[in-house]
This record gives C-alpha cells, sequence and structure tokens, in this order.
C-alpha cells in the first residue's frame, strides 16, 4: 500500500495569515501545503487600509506593496451623525491596497515556494502524533503539523465546537469600490446609528467603503440601499458619498455573523493564526497587520525548533500561546473597549468632545490599538 506524503506543515486558510505563513516556512525549507477554497483574485469584505507597520516584514519577504502601486495614507478623520469632525495624522501611517490584489499578490509569490490546492476543508483529526485532513471531496492529506488561517467564522470552528461560534453574532458588514473624488493620503471612519463606515483609496484609483453594523439597527430598513439612504446618510459625509459616489461592483458584497469574542490561539493542537485566532474590531484598522504579524510569530518560533531537525511540540504550543497573548491580546481588549464607547450616542458624543479638547489622547488611542514596526523575517 502506497503511504501518503506527510507534510511538515498544512495551513488551512489561504487568507493574508495562511499566505504570509506559507510563504515563510517555505522559503526557509519547511514542506508546505496551503489548502484554500476559493481561486485567486477574489474580492474580501474588508476596509483595505493597511497599517504600514507590516512593511519591513513584508519587504523581507520579497512583497513590496507601494511599488505595486497601493496609496500611501497618512491622515485619519472621525466624523459623527452631528457633523462633529476630528482629525489627525496617523503616526505610523499606512496603504490603501485592494485584498484583490494583496493576497493575490502574495500567492503568486508562495506559490513559487510551497505546494496549494484549490479545496475546502472538512475535518481535521490529531491521532498519535499527526493530522489526517479531510477535505469535502473526500481527499485526504497527512502533516506534522496543522495551522488554522481559516479566518473570523469557518465550518472547522464548528466542527471543533470552537466557544465562540456557540454565541450568536450581532455584527454584519457590507463593502463596494466606488468612483469618488477622495483625498488619497486618508482614511475615514464616519459613524451612524448602529455602525460605522470606513472609506479609503486602493490602487486601482477607485474608492472602498466599507462598514460594519449590527442586525438590530438593519433589519428596521428594507435593505442595504434603503439603510444607505435613510440612515447612513444621517452623517453629512455619508449622504455626500451615496449622493455622488458611482459604484464599481454590480452588487455590494456582504458578510454577517462577525463575531469579534476572544478565541483561543491553540485548539485541538491546531495552530491560529489571524481572525482564527482573534478578530480586532475594524474601527482599529489593523486586522490585516495583526493576522501577518501572527504568521510571523509563529513562522519563527517552528523555525526555530525545525533547525535542529527536532519539533518538541509541547514547547511550541507554549511557546506561541504565550508569545500571542503578549502581542495581540491588550490590543483586542482596548479595541472591544472603543467599540463599546463608540456605538453609545451618549459616551460617542461625550468621546468626541473630548478628543476635541484633547487631540493628543487620539494618538494614545491609536498606539494602543496598533503595533510598532514588525521586524524583518
Ligand atoms: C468590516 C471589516 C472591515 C475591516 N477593515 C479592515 C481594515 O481596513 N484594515 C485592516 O487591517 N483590517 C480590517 N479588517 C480585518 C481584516 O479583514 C482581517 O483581520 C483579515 O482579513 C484577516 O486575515 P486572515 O488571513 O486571518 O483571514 P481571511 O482573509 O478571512 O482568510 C481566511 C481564508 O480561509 C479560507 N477558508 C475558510 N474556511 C476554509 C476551509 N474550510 N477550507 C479551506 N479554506 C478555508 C477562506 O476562503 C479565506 O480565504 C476588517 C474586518 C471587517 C469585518
Amino acid at each position: 500500500m502506497a503511504i501518503s506524503r506527510i507534510y511538515d506543515v498544512v495551513i488551512i486558510g489561504g487568507g493574508l495569515a495562511g499566505l504570509t505563513c506559507a510563504l515563510h516556512l517555505s522559503r526557509k525549507g519547511v514542506d508546505v501545503l496551503l489548502i484554500e477554497k476559493n481561486t485567486y483574485p477574489h474580492h474580501k469584505v474588508c476596509g483595505e487600509y493597511v497599517s504600514n507597520e507590516v512593511l519591513p516584514y513584508l519587504k523581507s519577504l520579497d512583497i513590496h506593496p507601494l511599488t505595486e502601486g497601493a496609496v500611501p495614507i497618512s491622515s485619519l478623520e472621525i466624523t459623527n451623525p452631528n457633523n462633529k469632525k476630528l482629525h489627525t495624522e496617523l503616526p505610523l501611517g499606512g496603504f490603501g491596497l485592494s485584498r484583490y490584489y494583496f493576497d493575490n499578490l502574495l500567492f503568486e509569490k508562495m506559490k513559487e515556494t510551497s505546494d496549494v490546492v484549490f479545496k475546502t476543508v472538512d475535518t481535521i483529526l490529531f491521532q498519535k502524533d499527526f493530522f489526517s485532513i479531510t477535505t469535502q471531496d473526500n481527499t485526504n492529506f497527512r502533516a506534522k503539523f496543522v495551522v488554522g488561517a481559516h479566518g473570523k467564522r469557518s465550518n472547522i470552528d464548528r466542527k471543533l465546537k470552537r466557544n465562540f461560534i456557540k454565541q450568536k453574532s450581532s455584527w454584519l458588514a457590507v463593502k463596494a469600490h466606488y468612483k469618488y473624488d477622495f483625498p488619497a493620503d486618508t482614511v475615514a471612519l464616519h459613524t451612524f446609528k448602529g455602525g460605522y463606515c470606513g472609506l479609503s483609496k486602493t490602487e486601482t484609483g477607485g474608492v472602498n467603503a466599507c462598514y460594519l453594523t449590527t442586525y438590530n439597527s438593519f433589519k428596521k430598513f428594507k435593505g442595504i440601499e434603503d439603510f444607505q439612504k435613510n440612515n447612513m446618510s444621517e452623517n453629512p459625509n455619508l449622504n455626500q458619498f451615496f449622493s455622488e459616489a458611482i459604484p464599481i461592483f454590480d452588487s455590494p458584497l456582504t458578510i454577517g455573523q462577525i463575531s469579534f469574542q476572544p478565541k483561543k490561539p491553540i485548539e485541538n493542537h491546531i495552530f491560529m493564526i489571524g481572525d482564527s485566532a482573534g478578530l480586532i474590531h475594524p474601527l482599529c484598522g489593523n486586522g490585516m497587520a495583526m493576522a501577518i504579524h501572527s504568521a510571523k510569530l509563529f513562522s519563527e518560533l517552528f523555525l526555530k525548533q525545525y533547525k535542529n531537525n527536532k519539533i518538541d511540540r509541547n514547547i511550541l504550543e507554549k511557546e506561541y500561546e504565550n508569545q500571542w497573548n503578549y502581542t495581540f491580546s491588550k490590543r483586542l481588549k482596548t479595541g472591544r473597549y472603543i467599540q463599546k464607547l463608540l456605538m453609545n450616542d451618549t459616551t460617542a458624543n461625550i468621546g468626541f468632545s473630548l478628543l476635541n479638547t484633547f487631540p493628543s489622547l487620539l494618538n494614545t488611542i491609536i498606539n494602543k490599538t496598533h503595533g510598532t514596526p514588525i521586524k524583518n523575517a
């Protein structure tokens, strides 16, 4: 009987976290397979503002967003329905790049050194120190280690009976690209009753509009158009946007059941990276940087032991859990806290007044939810 190949690492999910991890590990000689359910390129619901903290690390992986046409962004504007405005220069800055382009850029690079298959993973079994991974078409793969990079919510989370999946989540998000006259150096966050909408330019010259809102707010309206016109447009900045902007997509992309509940970075010996380890509230604007950073954390800890030809699973698990908590836990907590304040009319108004009086507070908040530049691989 033929013995099937055993990969060093199988990565499930090829978003920014999975692609970065596959690229990092396979370039150092690790035998990696990435399993992704969708082919590239594809659009994703995302604000598409990426914090510059990832630039040095991406450069070390030979990924150069700015020379690929990403739009440098240095200013943040926040407004509310009363047209109160806050403006600040972003301490680190960032860039605008569509997920359509960004994920594909990483995919094209990682496939030079890593295996990839396009299938949906159904089950992951851990037995006798090995993993058996079965896809929905009943193909089986074997691995010594598995990395879960399957994003915010996946069939895999249900199979693993993860805690967050048992609780209903009240958030949904909508995203589309538009033709609209908008300053290239700015990311705007316009709040409205029950949510907020981010606007920023991408490499196409189009403006990405992506909003997050609660089901309770959304369900009072007849659909996306009605919601945009009769709820979001109470903010004069969004009113102007939706009256003048010309849609580029045939229809907006939507996702539901978005959970910001805490998750465990390791479940059933699977190392979770990116959103599958924890999703930060998008108003903090750095979930993508965290996805990339967590891929680096895992890759470096794995390679440290791999060099010696012997990996102690227990030590790797302890080290990853500690490093993950040390690097991200506080940021996620701060994100949840700010989200709560912003979604309550009274505290949001007090917050706007406070920040207008003490503008340096806004930079303190940004620093608390963002990292520092991630060092090279
Ligand atoms: C509304 C909204 C706006 C946001 N705006 C921003 C922003 O402006 N800036 C920012 O930095 N972050 C933002 N984020 C966060 C950011 O989008 C995520 O943090 C980031 O996409 C995480 O990347 P990931 O690789 O972990 O997950 P994903 O990019 O979601 O990738 C997961 C991949 O796994 C695949 N997959 C899932 N299940 C399976 C399976 N069973 N088998 C095979 N493949 C599977 C999926 O197809 C997918 O490609 C936003 C999030 C939301 C919800």
